[in-house]
């Protein structure tokens, strides 16, 4: 038996990363705003039909930017789900607001639109929906309600890339979005994110946000003859050389979401018979989302049976994985108030979900292996 026979995930090469990194290297420009941020910048803001995509040192810097962005401050509230990665909230737990979790619907595992409207207060500045696993929010009815109440919305779109709702890009509906491209996301350059702004009137501030509070991004286009502070900011720009990785991922969309693809449809043909026998439920995606294909989970009767799933798969070197953890009772989410039964759907499925392996490299052969150990490990319970 190998070890780590079938990571969980494992970063991959998909066109010519290596030849850009080099010219970016040659080229002299390694650090940010160079050649390849905006080609990739341009390339975001064309293939989404967006006014400006910032490159950014990750999708938690752009969700911190535009926290920065819509002036939050202490006592502003901030509506997010307890169900996804503690940088959502962080960002702007940072700028003094407090968090107000919301509970998830069971089907997709996205914020419940339902629950928005009651839990918007005078004090809320911004709702925050995560695409989860790259299927999007029912974004119609939020922006909808958001709008009615003056709120601003920031996507989380770090999963959502390329994947759309109602026939419209995810990441284009709210008055910002973010991207990840960290190596566990679906485009990568190791460590990296995006801010994508829709609302033009906030794209001169998160120029100046992203260069440490000066207007510097003005001065390199001959708008002013020096450039000073002028803002709060912080540095939040990509490297070139970095930029470089991601814009060979990004040239390779079509094919990095082809393989993708391959690799959630194998899961879910191989799984679906077993799954509704072992009772297991597997990923749903409305007819109306064009996903993304970023992750595949199951989710398990009881936090015992995936115990003993993790356990079996852990030894025959298949590595899966689960999360979230909460965040409403998390040591930090007590802290705002929060403790056991105030998120009940999100309770429930974070104690059941599990990730399985995902990433380009995947061939049908180690999937046939995973399913069969999948099903074996059921056949115990
Ligand atoms: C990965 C992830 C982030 C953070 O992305 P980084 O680029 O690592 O900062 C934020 N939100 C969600 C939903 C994520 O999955």
């Amino acid at each position: 038996m190998t070890e780590n026979k079938i990571p969980f995930n494992k970063p991959s090469i998909a066109g010519k990363e290596i030849e850009y990194i080099i010219e970016a290297v040659r080229g002299g420009h390694a650090s940010g705003d160079g050649p390849f941020t905006r080609k990739c910048q341009h390339l975001l803001e064309k293939s989404l039909g967006i006014p400006k995509a910032l490159l950014t040192t990750s999708c938690t810097h752009a969700l911190e930017m535009s926290a920065l962005l819509l002036d939050i401050r202490p006592g502003d509230e901030v509506i997010v789900p307890s169900f996804t990665f503690v940088t959502t909230v962080n960002a702007f737990i940072l700028r003094g607001a407090h968090p107000v979790f919301i509970d998830i619907r069971p089907d997709t595992l996205n914020m419940d639109e339902t629950l928005l409207e009651d839990l918007i207060s005078p004090k809320t500045k911004a709702v925050v929906p995560v695409h989860y696993a790259g299927v999007g929010c029912e974004m119609q009815q939020i922006c909808e309600i958001a709008k009615r109440h003056g709120v601003h919305v920031v996507e989380d779109n770090a999963h959502g890339l390329f994947g759309s709702k109602n026939g419209k890009w995810l990441g284009t509906f709210g008055t910002m979005a973010t991207l990840s491209f960290h190596e566990t996301k679906n485009f990568i350059c190791g460590e990296g994110g995006a801010l994508l702004i829709n609302d033009p009137k906030f794209i001169e501030r998160a120029e100046i946000v992203r260069e440490k509070g000066t207007d510097r991004s003005r001065f390199f286009r001959g708008q002013v003859d020096k450039y000073t502070w002028v803002d709060l900011g912080s540095s939040y720009l990509l490297s070139d050389l970095l930029a470089a990785y991601l814009y060979a991922q990004l040239e390779e969309r079509e094919k990095i979401l082809g393989i993708r693809k391959r690799i959630f449809d194998y899961y879910d043909k191989n799984l679906r018979d077993w799954a509704e026998a072992a009772d297991v439920r597997l990923p749903i995606v409305p007819d109306s989302c064009g996903q993304s294909y970023h992750m595949f989970y199951m989710l398990l009767p009881s936090m015992e049976k995936r115990q003993a799933m993790i356990e079996h798969l852990k030894n025959k070197s298949i590595w899966s994985v689960f999360h979230y953890l909460p965040l409403h009772i998390s040591p930090m989410g007590r802290g705002f108030g929060y403790g056991e039964g105030d998120i009940p759907v999100t309770e429930d499925i974070s104690e059941r979900l599990l990730r399985l392996p995902f990433y380009n490299e995947l061939t049908p052969e180690m999937q046939s292996e995973i399913c069969g150990e999948i099903i074996k490990a059921s056949s115990s319970w």
